[in-house]
This record gives structure tokens, sequence and C-alpha cells, in this order.
């Protein structure tokens, strides 16, 4: 049950599109007409001359206003991209980064990878002829490595400059570097809301672009008390949008795959029961995996009498633009990584969203007519319990990375890095605690040589250390499989609702000796034995794409391995070696068993669980590490696997002392050796 509590206006100028033609008209439109009715269009040449006139401009303008789909596209036209000269757009999310790509090749009637291309980790949807490239702000961070100048570039635009993201907030202060020396650069922060003032004052006082917003009003709904559950929560007001509320397609912000996937089949049952009582319902989900063909179909226009309903994560929020949405439901939460530098400890949590993304929600209602936003919490907690903004990524996650590609770049003083909103101090020593324990740095604060190969990876500095102690352990043919295995990020197995009894025994079938690292291995090695069979993955319950896309990384992270020199080993016969490489990685992610069957972090006695998908969900080893922590009702660890304590004394003397190495549950027992024992196992 809901209360309206308040109207968002729409702009004054805009009130007289109030009487636009409706959405299904519009979506007859012709490419040349859709792209001149963007609020944009009338401001090209103006942007141009101002693009000519400042080598760094701001740009602010609503989302949806036509900034990321059409300035590159003015500024191809206008001859920013002669003598071979690309302009450059960054995105903080892969999706946006192929799907914005895609729209615009479509715009520009060419093939994608062409003269519009994408890159993204992993992916180079680009050749020589490239003009117009997106990339995300992560791929671009990293191209600093091999083109310090940007010399390709003609034009850089930093796009959703509001998000903030850890790597955004990075090339702020590399590009503002480089404006310097290469004058002819053309340097674009371009953002969704209200921050240009401070960008601007960033860059030595930019001017700011404002392209004037499009907006209608849209009505604010409340619950009156809170929702226990919000997932049926929304199914319930799309089914109370659906039968009661006139035509407009329906947006859903939900957390992740996951949650999407749930409300998604509730949703269709719920349908199916209610039979043709109601007009169609097309059920659309959009997230960061989801295969591109799929992404395409929320763009595609609604047919007439149907209304389209889009469960989306975060990256619906300004990233990527669905026209004729008039409807949005918000539950308030989004998952977000967060890093505690007190434990060193970083976590994949669900937090309730800043007011400011709660706004911007609810300003996708309004792009083409009146809408209406519904809030699925209270307007008390709008008012008392959500954070005015969202913190910057820079203060809240971990910098490893971050600090291990600056100081590739040859930047050593970081705490004098031009940063838009410093880190706070203790991450920043952290980071460099931790690139010190991993070997990347000497005691002075340089790379090592170590460090050095590690930073030719595009992998968090955990990862890119398990990889290259592989060769040691003879075993870098499997772990480069495990890698990549970990990077497509938990979508091996599939779990639909109806056969899940099914899955998890297909998936335990896969389970060996060890732990979740090894049956990863395992399941890939199976799939390569099949021939890379889609066949194999279906009867097996194993996610093809995700295979798929396993196997793409693997190849890539093979060639990077070759261009540090690495030897390629493989076919040791005992798993111990394959262990030890990873625990050379992520010895910072180690867990013993304690009193009670709990778990607890090694270094800072923080209490964490096995996840119950992991292989040694009851097994209860002494040692274990994991891959990463998710928190949900409390702590889980994520891939899991068992090792001996005695080998972090092996892989990181610098960070274990035997001591602390000791087993609790030893304690008890006579002293034989007493501290001598230096791993404290039988
Ligand atoms: P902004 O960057 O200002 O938020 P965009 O350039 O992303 O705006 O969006 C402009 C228009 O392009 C919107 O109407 C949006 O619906 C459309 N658009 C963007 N991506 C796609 C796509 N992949 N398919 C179809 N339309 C798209
Ligand atoms: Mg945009």
């Amino acid at each position: 049950e809901f209360v309206q509590a308040l109207r968002m206006p729409g702009s004054e100028k805009d009130r007289k599109h109030e009487h636009s033609p409706p959405p299904q008209v519009k979506a007859l439109q012709t490419i040349q007409e859709t792209k001149k009715s963007l609020p944009i269009y009338p401001f090209r040449n103006d942007l141009i001359q101002a693009i000519k006139d400042h080598q760094v401009l701001i740009i602010e303008g609503e989302t949806g206003s036509g900034k990321t789909t059409q300035i590159p596209q003015y500024l191809y036209e206008a001859g920013f991209a002669e003598n071979n000269k690309i302009i450059g757009c960054t995105q903080p999310r892969r999706v946006a980064a192929m799907s914005v790509a895609a729209r615009v090749a479509h715009e520009m009637a060419v093939k994608l990878g062409n003269e519009v291309g994408y890159a993204i980790r992993f992916e180079d949807c680009t050749s020589h002829r490239t003009r117009i490239k997106y990339m995300t702000d992560g791929t671009l961070h990293r191209e600093f490595l091999s083109e310090p100048d940007l010399a390709s570039y003609s034009v850089m635009i930093i796009d959703e400059a509001h998000e903030r993201t850890l790597h955004t907030d990075i090339l702020f202060g590399l590009v503002k570097d480089i404006t310097r020396f290469r004058t002819d650069l053309k340097l674009l922060i371009s953002s969704a809301t209200l921050d240009a003032t401070k960008f601007s004052e960033f860059f030595d006082d930019a001017p700011i672009f404002r392209i004037p917003g499009r907006r209608f009003p849209v009505d604010i709904y409340y619950t009156k008390a809170p929702e226990a559950d919000y997932i049926d929560a929304c199914v319930v007001s799309i089914l109370q949008i659906h039968a009661t509320q006139p035509h407009g397609d329906v947006l859903v912000f939900l957390t992740g795959q996951d949650e999407i996937e749930t409300c998604q089949e509730m949703l269709q049952e719920r349908v199916r029961r209610l039979g043709s009582k109601l007009s169609e319902l097309l059920i659309l989900p959009v997230y960061a995996n989801l295969p591109s063909d799929m992404q395409a179909k929320i763009f595609q226009p609604t047919p007439p009498r149907a209304r389209k309903v889009v469960l989306a994560t975060n990256i619906a929020e300004t990233s990527l633009t669905i026209d004729n949405i008039v409807y949005v439901i918000d539950p308030g939460f989004a998952k977000q990584n967060n890093f505690n530098s007190r434990t060193g400890m970083e976590s994949l949590m669900v937090v309730p969203i800043s007011k400011a993304s709660a706004n911007q929600r609810a300003g996708r209602a309004g792009r083409v007519a009146p809408g209406k936003c519904f809030r699925l919490y209270t307007a008390w907690a709008y008012q008392h319990e959500l954070e005015d903004n969202t913190v910057p990524e820079i203060q809240r996650i971990n910098l490893g990375n971050a600090v291990l590609t600056l100081k590739a770049l040859g930047i050593n003083d970081l705490v004098h890095f031009d940063f838009l909103d410093p880190p706070p101090h203790e991450t920043l020593v952290l980071a460099l605690e931790q690139l010190y324990a991993l070997g990347a740095l000497n005691h002075r604060g340089e790379l090592t040589k170590l460090g050095r190969r590690m930073a030719e990876f595009p992998l968090d500095p955990m990862m890119a250390k398990m990889l290259l102690a592989s060769e040691q352990y003879r075993c870098s043919e499997e772990v480069a499989t495990i890698a990549a295995m970990l990077s497509v990020n938990g979508a091996i197995f599939y779990r639909p609702k109806d056969k899940i009894i099914h899955a998890d025994t297909a998936r335990k079938n896969f389970h060996v000796p060890g732990g979740d690292h090894l049956t990863l291995l395992n399941v890939y090695n199976q799939w390569q034995q099949s021939d890379f069979s889609t066949h194999w993955c279906y009867e097996n319950f194993i996610q093809h794409r995700s295979m798929k896309r396993a196997r793409d990384v693997r190849e890539q992270l093979v060639g990077l391995m070759q261009r540090v020199e690495m030897e390629l080993v493989s076919g040791i016969t005992e798993t111990m070696n394959i262990r030890k490489a990873i625990t050379a990685g992520y010895f910072y992610h180690v867990a013993r068993l304690s009193k009670g069957g709990h778990y607890k972090t090694a270094k800072h006695n923080q209490t964490v669980s096995i996840h119950p998908n992991s292989s040694l969900f009851q097994e209860l080893p002494r040692w274990l590490l994991y891959h990463e922590l998710v928190f949900t009702t409390k702590e889980f660890m994520r891939q899991v696997t068992e090792i001996e304590s005695k080998w972090l004394l092996e892989v990181a003397p610098h960070y274990y002392k035997p001591k602390e190495l000791e087993d609790s549950t030893n304690k008890k027992m006579p002293k034989v050796t007493g501290r001598s024992r230096p791993d404290g196992t039988n």
C-alpha cells in the first residue's frame, strides 16, 4: 500500500512537451528523427564551438539527454577524428560500454568494431579503422601503461563522471596531468548530476556547458510501513501497475542477477496463474553478466497493448537509458563493495542507496511523459535513513590494484597525487603494506621486478601474484584456468528453480578434494575434454556462455603470461602445488577453524562462514583460504580451498609469524615441541 508524498517537478521549459506524441508513436521514428529529438541536439553547434574554444570542458545534462551517444558522433562529424586520431569515451560499466557502442554503430550505420568499437577488460572490439572508441574507465587506466600521453586520441571524454568509480577518480588526476603537455588533446568531463562545479574547480575552473533537461514531473509514492520482503513487494507492485495504470513501461531496480532471476520467476509464475485476464507483460532482465543479445532486447519498442517490465541493476540508474519508462519501482538498495581498513576485509554487500541515487532512479520515470515512482520504503526512511550522497568508491574500497597501476606508471608519491577527493590515509597505507607483503613493492615503496610483472595483468594484485607464483610451483596452466574461472564471477553453475535438485547433484559431481578452486579447474578440464561441447554444458547444468568467456579470458591470460616470459607448465599429479600457488596470492584471505565449528580470519579474528554452495561446506578443514567475502545475513566466504598453515610461512614470511599460526584447537593439548613447531599442525 502506497501513499503519495511529493511530486518531483519537471523542468519549466518543458511543460509544453506534456502533449508530445505518446511513446508508441516515437517508436516509429527514424534514427535521424530520434537523434534530432534528443535534448542535446539543439546545442550541437554551440557545443562543438565550446570544445574548439576550450581544452577542458565540463558537460552537465540530465540522463538520457544524449551525451554518451551523441557527443562522440558530433565530434566525429566535426572532424576531430581526422589524421587517424581516436575519440575516446570512458564508461564506468562494461555493459554500458558495449551497449552504447552498439547503439552508436547502428546510428552511424557501420559494423561494430569498425569505425565504432569498444574495449573492456579481456575484450577488445576495435580495429585500425576505429575512430570512436568506448571503453571502461579501468581499460583507459591500463592504457596509460602502454601510452602514457594518450597519443592516439584527439579527444577523451570521461563520461558518467558523477558515478565516481575508483578508476574514474584516478583518471581525473591522470588526464589533468597530461593536458598540460598535450595541449592538442581535448578533455571532456561529462556528468549527469550536480557535481559540475566541483569538477570545474578541480580542472582549474574549466567552463561548464549545461544541457537543459527535459523532464516531466514524477509523482513519488512511499509505502506506509517498511517492506519485509522487497522482492515480493516488487512483484505485487508490478502487477498492480499493470492492472490499474495507463500504458507505459516499468523499470524495477534490484541489486543483482540473483534477485533479478528470483523476481522474474515469481512474476512469470503469477502472470501464468492470472492467465488471460491481463494484457501481455514482457519481462526483461538486465545485469552485467547478461549476454549482449539479451541486453539488446530491453531497447526494442514495446508492441502496442503490451507492457514492458525491465528488471535492472544500478546500471539503469544513469548509464543506460531505456525509452518509454513511465513507472519506476525502487526498493532502495544496491550492491556495493566495501572495505574495512581496520581489518583489511573487503566484502560485497547490499546497502541502502543514497538520496541522490533515489532521485536519479525516480527521474527515469519522467523522460517521455509525467511518471510515477514507487519507493518500497517509507517517507521517514528516505528522510532519516538515507545518506545524501553515495560515498565515492575511492573512499571505501581496497586500493591495491589502483596503487599498483599508479606505481607502474612511475607515480611514486601517492600521498601527493592530485585526487579529486583523497582516499583515507589508512586505506592507502594498507594498500602499500599489502603490495609489500605480496612482494610487489620493496621496503622503500618502489616497484619490484615481481611488481612490474604483476602490473602487466589486468587483475587484482592477489590474483596476479597467484598466477606468477604458479610458475615456481610448476602448475601455471592449471592456475591460469582457475584465474579465468574466477574471473567470470560465480556464474558457472546453472541452477534453475524448477530443477534445483538435479542442478545441485550435477554440481556435487564436480567436487574434488581440496575445495572450490580445484572444483572449478575440474569443470573446465572436463569441458575441454568434451571438446568444449555445448551439449555437455546442458547435461551438467553448466552455463555455456560463462565457460566460453572463461576460455577467452584464459587465452588472454596465457598471452600475458608469455609476454612476461613465464614458463607454461602443467601436469603435476597432486594438488598441493596448485593450492600453494593460490595461497601465494591469497594469504590475506585465510581463516582458521575455531571452537564450535566457526571460522575466524587468521589476522584479525573476524568471524566468517563457508558459503553453503561451497564443496567444503560440511567438511570444516582447519585452515582455508577464500577468494572473496559476500555479506548477506553474515560474512560468507565464497570459493574456498583447504590449505596447510605451514604454507603461509613459506609464501608470506613477512606477513605471518609462526606464533600466529598455532592452531587454537591444539592449544589444549600438551605441548610436545612447544613453540619450535612453526605451524602448529601435527
Ligand atoms: P545520456 O548519456 O545523456 O544519459 P544517452 O546518449 O545514453 O544519454 O541516451 C540517448 C538516447 O539513446 C536515449 O533515448 C536512449 O534510449 C538511446 N539509447 C542509448 N543506448 C541505446 C541502445 N543500446 N539501443 C537503443 N537506444 C539506445
Ligand atoms: Mg550517458
